[in-house]
């Protein structure tokens, strides 16, 4: 089983919502809702500040809580590639995961049933990379198998402060980001 995830260079990313705007193009998603969104982090103290601009979505956790609760079977881990995905003929829209998720990763589509990011599952089938990735203008985001050994995800790491969100929430996110 391969691990999907993203390793996401937040010295990259400059803010331009590319991303977010692929992803609806890509994914035909609602107005005024988001698979995908950027968030902006000022931290320390003056004069040394230092400014995170992070590109969120569904960290398609190793631990999910969402396919835990789900009490309709429709969240669920895709066993080839540990990608958290739903089944949207078998959600009834009940919110459980959305309750659970710490990451406020879902939304329920007005066509009834939950909705999130799914790495663009159609393109990756194609050997494509997901839409965010593909057209973020300075490869901000890069995805891949967190598993394979050497990968080129594997390598961006190497020598860099790395960090996931809310690891204290025990759910073991595969989306990474450099400092
Ligand atoms: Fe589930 Fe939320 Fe983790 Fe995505 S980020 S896998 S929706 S708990
Ligand atoms: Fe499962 Fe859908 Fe309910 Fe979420 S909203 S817990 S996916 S049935």
């Amino acid at each position: 089983m391969a691990r999907y995830g993203m390793v996401i260079d937040t010295k990259r990313c400059v803010g331009c919502h590319s991303c977010v705007i692929s992803c609806f193009m890509e994914n035909d998603v609602p107005d005024g809702y988001f698979r995908d969104w950027v968030t902006e982090v000022v931290s320390g103290e003056f004069p040394n500040f230092r400014t995170e601009i992070r590109s969120e979505r569904c960290n398609h956790c190793q631990n999910p809580p969402c396919v835990f609760v789900c009490p309709c079977g429709a969240s669920y881990k895709d066993e080839l590639t540990g990608t958290v995905l739903v089944h949207i003929k078998k959600c009834s829209g009940c919110k459980a995961c959305m309750a659970a998720c710490p990451y406020d990763a879902r939304f329920i589509n007005p066509k009834g049933y939950v909705d999130k990011c799914t790495f663009c599952k159609h393109r990756v089938d194609r050997g494509l990379d997901p839409g965010c990735v593909s057209t973020c203008p300075t490869s901000a985001i890069n995805f891949g198998d967190l598993d394979q050994p050497g990968s080129h995800l594997l390598k961006l790491m190497e020598g860099r402060i790395v960090h996931s969100l809310k690891p204290e929430a025990g759910t073991k996110p595969n989306i990474f980001y450099l400092l």
